[in-house]
C-alpha cells in the first residue's frame, strides 16, 4: 500500500480544472488547418515552381541559368543503365 502511494505521488495526471464545451473546442482548432504550399510561376517556362528555389524543369533561377538539367537527366539514365547490367 505504501508502495503505492508513493507511486501514485510520482506519477500526476493532468486534470482538467473547467469543462471545455465542444463548440469552444472546436473554436480553437479552427485555426489549425495546414495552408496549402504556396507556388509560383516560372519567369523562363512559366511552370509552377517553388519560390526562391531553381527550376527543376528549365534550371533557372532569376532568369539565368543555374542548373543543367538536360546533363543530369542523362546521367540519372546512364546510371539507370548501368544498374540494369
Ligand atoms: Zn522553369
Amino acid at each position: 500500500m505504501q508502495l503505492l502511494v508513493t507511486l501514485v505521488g510520482k506519477f500526476h495526471m493532468a486534470v482538467p480544472r473547467h469543462h471545455m464545451a465542444k463548440g469552444k473546442q472546436l473554436r480553437r482548432r479552427s485555426h489549425l488547418a495546414l495552408k496549402g504550399s504556396v507556388l509560383t510561376k516560372c519567369s523562363h517556362c512559366s511552370k509552377m515552381i517553388m519560390p526562391h528555389q531553381v527550376c527543376k524543369f528549365c534550371g533557372f533561377y532569376k532568369g539565368r541559368e543555374v542548373l543543367n538539367v538536360l546533363a543530369k537527366e542523362l546521367k540519372k539514365r546512364e546510371k539507370r543503365t548501368n544498374a540494369r547490367k
